[in-house]
């Protein structure tokens, strides 16, 4: 088995469980993060069965339980507001539920407190200035003037990645959809049990992810991508939800905090390429940046990182193990990708609409397919 000194750039949640996997299969790792904070802004995700059953295979599944709020259902409403139906979903790990909400500082944690425990070496504040491969290794120059010599060099730094950029100028880059999500935490009603969603021309999601808070989300149509100043945020969010169901409007009075308001345009990009070259490789965001539609994003990262730790741990060349991790994963993250922004397009009469529901379900039968 190869025995590595890897560098992974990018703190994030696939950089975190790489090196997770990677720190229990022995290699040295050292995670560089740009952010001196190391924050994640305060809103939360869903994730879903394949999740669950990759915390298990990290061995973090109680940990990641124990901050997060389970459910077995999706509620749907109509967009009088009136619950119209209560979808099941499948429950991949016995005992477990099917889905999560989990507050995204809450999943940092977890992720961030194991990487550390595993022995990884955490720097933050630093990017890598110079990616260097000579055939030999990689030497990598950092913002902070120091330098590093790695096996492997692995991009875990997102959408925007640099490394991408680096070490496969001329790749593709992430696209503008035309639609944009709005994001706020509120107090989490004592009867909302799972994710609810409202259907409608704006289109709104409820997500418990703790005993006290839910964060709501709304996607809408924004033409032109246009730039929102974050003096008056909330009362924009409140006025995109004008013409919502009732409760929906009556929790929108409750959005009063410009800081609170996290807004995002929506970009998708899929590299259709290699996804390493010579040493570096890429994961997650980096290679495979989806719109949130099937709330699989943070999952795709987070296979990325067992499968990659796994083709190493089997291959005795980095090249055999980075082009058997891209052949284990490329369809999978091109059909969340494809499926996720057809029903992006759905929504703003870019393509046909796309039963949400029908998408879903068939999103669960992928992902409850082996890694
Ligand atoms: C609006 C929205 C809602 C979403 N909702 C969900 C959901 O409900 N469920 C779900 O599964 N997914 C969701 N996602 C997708 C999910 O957030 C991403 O797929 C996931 O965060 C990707 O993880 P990553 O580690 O690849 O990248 P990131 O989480 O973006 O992490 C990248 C890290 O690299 C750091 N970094 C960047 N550049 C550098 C550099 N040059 N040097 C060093 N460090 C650097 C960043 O600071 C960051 O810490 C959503 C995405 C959006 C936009």
């Amino acid at each position: 088995m190869l025995n590595l000194e890897i560098l992974i750039v990018g703190g994030g949640i696939g950089g975190l469980t790489a090196a997770i996997a990677l720190r229990r299969d022995g290699h040295r790792v050292t995670v560089i993060e740009k952010d001196p904070e190391w924050a994640v802004y305060g809103v939360g995700i869903i994730q879903q069965g394949n999740v669950l059953r990759a915390m298990k295979e990290l061995d973090l599944l109680d940990d990641y339980m124990d901050a997060a709020v389970g459910f077995d259902f999706v509620a749907v409403h109509a967009p009088d507001g009136t619950q119209v139906a209560k979808v099941p979903s499948p429950r991949l790990v016995e005992g477990y539920p099917a889905n999560v909400g989990i507050g995204r500082p809450a999943l940092h944690k977890v992720l961030g407190d194991r990487t550390i425990a595993a022995g990884a070496d955490v720097r933050l504040g630093v990017t890598a200035e110079t990616i260097e491969d000579d055939g030999e290794g990689v030497t990598v120059r950092f913002s902070d003037g120091s330098g590093g010599r790695y096996d492997i060099v692995i991009g875990a730094d997102g959408v925007y990645s640099d490394t991408r950029q680096k070490v496969m100028p001329g790749a593709e880059e992430p696209e503008y959809t035309g639609q944009a999500v709005w994001r706020y935490n509120l107090p989490r009603p004592s009867d909302l049990d799972a994710l609810h969603v409202y259907n409608g021309p704006t289109g709104v999601g409820l997500v418990p992810i703790s005993d006290e808070l839910m964060y709501m989300y709304v996607t809408t149509p924004e033409p032109g991508n246009p730039w929102y100043d974050e003096d008056g945020l909330a009362q924009v969010m409140r006025g995109k939800l004008a013409a919502t169901a009732q409760p929906i409007r009556e929790l929108a009075e409750n959005i009063t905090d410009d800081q609170g308001v996290v807004y995002r345009p929506l970009e998708a990009m899929m590299l259709t390429g290699a996804w390493h070259k010579g040493r570096a490789v890429l994961l997650g965001d980096a290679v495979h940046a989806t719109t949130p539609h099937l709330g699989q994003g943070a999952g795709m990262a987070i296979e990325d990182s067992i499968v990659l730790a796994e083709e190493l741990a089997k291959a005795d060349s980095f090249e055999a193990a980075f082009n058997a991790y891209r052949e284990r994963r490329f369809e999978r993250c091109k059909y969340i990708v494809e499926s996720s922004l057809a029903i992006c397009h759905g929504q703003l009469g870019k393509g046909p609409a796309v039963d949400n529901h029908k998408a879903t379900a068939e999103m669960f039968e992928v992902t409850a397919q082996p890694i």
